[in-house]
């Protein structure tokens, strides 16, 4: 069984080395090394989690006690951890706290101060080693000398490297390839780039395109048997227990199960008409009164995508077939308004229709693509009459007058490969509660504080308006925002699903086919 101390090792040799070449070298021979039962453990703890991002389990403390350290024999192991860490977060009924208090100052007393620290990192989510996920997918692939587009494509389907990384060290690339969708696992959404205008769509997906109403709610993917429906947001937390009404629909008229579908819901007002966002928020986190608030805020519910039917995956089927499987399973009902059209003319009066609707564009799909989870490219076009940009927050001001005491003056940046790029700032478009909750969630986020700015991680996306692009001196990017407003906070976004600037870029080039570009 490895030791936590070799865990400790590995990532002190990683945070020393700046190279990726060396750091991916470094994690593959650690995994290579690993028995079978610790392989999973290990690559959880190496990308900064407690448990895999699927599992609902969360350990709710903040950090390990501050324990004696008296170290002894036998050496803590990473099993150690992983059950005290399920041991904590299962701690429930009363005396809960203090069960788990005890669970971790016994674990605690048993660390050394190194391992101390890293249990601290795990827990707080990021081990500080300069290893993304991304790096860690690439050394299972050479750990178990597998194909990197395998590793990866195991790794959609499953949503979890902690899965992966067994199933490619022990069972290799057959393994690997036989990975399909499955029930009650989550996969990650397949995702949308920001389209330039019609011709440009209909040229990308070869002459015609299916265009569907983009709803302006959440994102969920509902997988269904007779027996057991699961419901997962964007992000893949589990929000089954915060859609009854979901649910009941699920039981009582969908057909053809075994299901996995992808779809919106929109929260609606006792008239009917959409709420904002963070409404549906707010019923997406509510754990008690559940059904009381479902009463007072109903759901509307479009599906748009189907990647399992009667247990068959459509995953690498034409979108237009599984929009006629969809069509079968729901009988034609809680769809996404959809039309395949072959003109731009065709295209800009469904536009039309969907804006004179209050939604807040259209989605254009490539007939022939098939789902690629996580994927976000040409396949899927999305085309807004007021374009935004997902901007994530880097850093923040101290306000002054009114917005004393919070941090209220934004530094925002778009995604530019594993880093990010500041393209503008803001202390426009939150309310006061929203501030409120600003400081709180960047104040836990803060890395360095200067008195004036506290510079964060970068966790938390906003949705931004601006009034256009201007070409930027000061930012290295070489673009800024002007007038930069926070639409709303994207709780359900993670940074790696922010802007990039490459899209950017694009948005930039494209504001002169209706504007004349400054000499
Ligand atoms: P955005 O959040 O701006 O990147 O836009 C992509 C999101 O639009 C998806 O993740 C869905 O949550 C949402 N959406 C709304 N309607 C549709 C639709 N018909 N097809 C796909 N996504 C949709």
């Amino acid at each position: 069984m490895a030791t936590l101390a070799s865990l400790v090792d590995l990532s002190d040799r990683l945070a020393a080395t700046a190279g990726r070449l060396e750091k991916r070298r470094l994690v593959a021979e650690y995994l290579k090394m690993l028995a079978p039962e610790d392989v999973p453990i290990a690559t959880l703890f190496l990308t900064g989690r407690a448990f895999p991002p699927s599992d609902p389990r969360t350990l709710n403390v903040r950090s390990l006690p501050a324990a004696p350290s008296a170290p002894g024999e036998p050496p803590l192991t990473l099993v150690d951890v992983a059950m005290a860490f399920a041991e904590v977060a299962e701690a429930s009924g009363a005396g809960a706290r203090r069960a788990r208090e005890a669970r971790l100052a016994a674990l605690a007393a048993r660390a050394t101060p190194g391992e101390h620290a890293l249990v601290d990192r795990i827990i707080a989510g990021e081990l500080r080693t300069g290893v993304s996920d991304g790096l860690v997918l690439e050394s299972i692939a050479q750990a178990a000398g597998a194909d990197l587009a395998l590793v990866r494509r195991a790794a959609l389907f499953l949503g979890d490297l902690s899965a992966v990384a067994p199933l490619a060290l022990t069972g290799g690339a057959a393994a690997l390839a036989g990975v399909a969708p499955r029930l009650f696992v989550p996969l990650l959404p397949m995702l949308a780039e920001i389209g330039t205008g019609f011709e440009d769509v209909l040229s990308a997906h070869g002459g015609a395109s299916a265009l569907e109403y983009k709803y302006d709610g959440a994102r969920i993917q509902l997988h269904a048997d007779a027996d057991r429906v699961a419901i997962w947001s964007r992000r893949l937390s589990d929000v089954t227990r915060s859609l009854p009404d979901v649910v009941a629909i699920a039981r009582r008229d969908l057909g053809r199960l075994p299901v996995i579908l992808d779809g919106e819901v929109v929260a609606l007002d006792a008239a009917g008409r959409p709420l904002p966002f963070q409404e549906l928020m707010r019923r997406f986190r509510r754990v008690h009164g559940v059904e009381a608030l479902a009463g007072e805020m109903p759901l509307a519910l479009h599906f748009f995508d189907c990647l399992l039917v009667e247990g068959r995956s459509l995953i690498d089927a034409p979108c237009i077939e599984r929009w006629e499987a969809l069509a079968s399973v729901t009988g034609g009902r809680y769809l996404a308004e959809h039309a395949v059209i072959d003109s731009v003319d065709a295209a800009q009066a469904f536009q039309a229709r969907a804006l004179a609707a209050g939604h807040e564009g259209v989605m254009a799909k490539d007939l022939a693509s098939a789902y690629e989870p996580g994927g976000r490219g040409k396949r899927w076009l999305k085309i807004k009459a007021a374009e935004t940009v997902d901007c994530v927050v880097i850093a923040a001001d101290r306000g002054s007058g009114r917005r004393m005491g919070w941090l209220s003056n934004y530094h925002l940046a778009v995604r530019d490969g594993e880093g990010f790029a500041p393209v503008g700032k803001t202390f426009k478009g939150l309310t006061d509660r929203e501030f409120a909750w600003m400081t709180a969630r960047l104040g836990a986020l803060a890395l360095a504080d200067d008195g004036y700015t506290v510079t964060v991680r970068p966790q938390v996306v906003v949705e931004v308006d601006y009034n256009e692009i201007q070409k930027s001196p000061r930012y290295p990017s070489g673009l800024a925002l002007r007038f930069a407003r926070i639409a709303r906070i994207r709780e359900d976004k993670s940074p790696a699903q922010a802007t990039t600037l490459e899209e950017l870029r694009a948005l930039y080039e494209r504001q002169f086919t209706t504007k004349g570009r400054a000499v």
